[in-house]
């Protein structure tokens, strides 16, 4: 069988490696337009659920990502100035050019044949048995065929961008900030020792009274810089292509047409504040690969299969992206809330964390919540 995969990010290259891997007689291709060591953005984070999930293709990865990951167990809501901690979570942040430069070297081992540095046409590599679009959210495998797809693009309203700094948080950190213009919400983690990625994100009326809207990218940089003087210590933020943005939610009503299926963000984005669009980008590289197993080379029946099972998670997930990017829309309305009760606010937000497991998961939290309560309503 002849594989030709459009794309080199993670979903592209953890599909082509667990197909190699599986059919050594198969030949399976990569197609990055990229070279081997470029990408944009700096670090992404993995849950340890997510973790548990990318190991279910094939542990080596995460083994090899181990040593290079930067791992804590508490998230901080930083609000009105004050750090909530919240306990019981397990996250890693890793450099994505580190988990692409681990996928690349376990493709290169298992025989994938891949090729850089040019952008391909993808009605010009549809000579093969299956052709995987997985070239992201601006996926033009997908777009030229939207019909078949079905495709639909909704922009969000909020604007972010997604930089670096040499400040290495402890922890995984969302911290708000109200100035007159509005407010201006930081999502930052460490990545490597030293090293943060750090992602503002502002509604759109904020984006209009804060000037952003009309600013070059140097100067947006630097007023964001600005605004979030003390939790920056000082430090500059990095720019990597770092492009101010409305978050872009696509969704396909059917994930395969002719010898071509979709993954990862080509087939359907993640919106960062639920934080998992690289670990479904390759739990959707598994379920394929998985698909392909069982039914060999019907390949037709190997996409409804992948279909059947993936689409119901999908969904599920979705719904709880469409509540989160909701309450990020509305924030503005939250900011009244006293710093425990604004955190209890936001954990509770996708309706996947209920009270009884937050009692369950962070206790020392909880307590904390209830004695502030007490304490505000004394
Ligand atoms: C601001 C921001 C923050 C994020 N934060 C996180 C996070 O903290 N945690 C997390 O898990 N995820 C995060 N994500 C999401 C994550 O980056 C994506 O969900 C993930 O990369 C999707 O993987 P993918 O392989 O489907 O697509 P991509 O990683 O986008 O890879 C697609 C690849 O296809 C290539 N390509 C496209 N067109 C062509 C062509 N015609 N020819 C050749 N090559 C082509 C591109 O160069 C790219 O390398 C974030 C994303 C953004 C934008």
């Amino acid at each position: 069988m002849r594989i030709h995969v459009l794309g080199g990010g993670p979903a592209g290259l953890y599909f082509a490696y667990l197909m190699k891997s599986t059919f050594p007689a198969y030949q399976v291709r990569v197609l990055e337009q990229n070279a081997a060591d470029v990408t944009f953005g700096f670090g992404v984070v993995l849950s340890g659920r997510a973790r548990e999930i990318i190991a279910e293709g094939d542990s080596d990865i995460i083994e090899r990502l181990g040593a290079r990951a930067e791992s804590w167990s508490d998230q901080h809501i930083v609000h009105c100035g004050e750090a909530v901690r919240v306990d019981g979570s397990s996250f890693s942040g890793v450099a994505r050019i580190e988990l692409l430069g681990e996928l690349q070297a376990m493709c290169a081992q298992s025989g994938v044949l891949m090729r850089f540095g040019q952008r391909f046409n993808p009605d010009e590599m549809r000579d093969c048995d299956v052709l995987v679009g997985a070239d992201g959210a601006s996926s033009a495998l997908r777009d030229n065929h939207a019909d078949a797809f079905g495709t639909k693009v909704r922009d969000l309203q909020n604007y972010f961008a997604w930089y670096g700094v040499a400040r290495p948080f402890p922890t995984h950190t969302l911290t708000f900030v109200r100035t007159r213009d509005g407010v201006f919400c930081g999502h930052h983690y460490r990545y490597k020792p030293g090293m943060s990625t750090f992602l503002p994100e502002v509604d759109d009326k904020t984006w209009e009274r804060s000037g952003l809207y009309a600013m070059e990218e140097e100067q947006r940089r630097r007023h964001i810089e600005n605004v979030f003087a003390d939790t920056l210590g000082g430090q500059p933020l990095i720019s990597n292509r770092s492009l101010w943005r409305r978050w872009r939610m696509v969704t396909n009503d059917r994930w395969s047409h002719r010898n071509m299926v979709l993954i990862g963000d080509a087939l359907h984005t993640a919106h960062p504040s639920i934080g998992s669009g690289t670990r479904l980008a390759m739990e959707d590289a598994i379920a394929l690969w998985r698909a392909l197993k069982v039914e060999g080379t019907e390949t037709s029946a190997a996409f409804q299969r992948y279909e059947a099972e993936r689409r119901p998670v999908r969904e599920r997930l979705n719904k709880a992206a469409e509540r989160s990017i909701d309450w990020y829309e509305r924030l503005g309305e939250k900011m009244h809330l006293a710093p425990y009760d604004f955190s209890y606010d936001y954990l509770l937000r996708t309706g996947v964390m209920t009270p009884e497991r937050l009692e369950r998961y962070s206790p020392q939290f909880m307590a904390r919540l209830r004695e502030a309560q007490g304490v505000n309503s004394g």
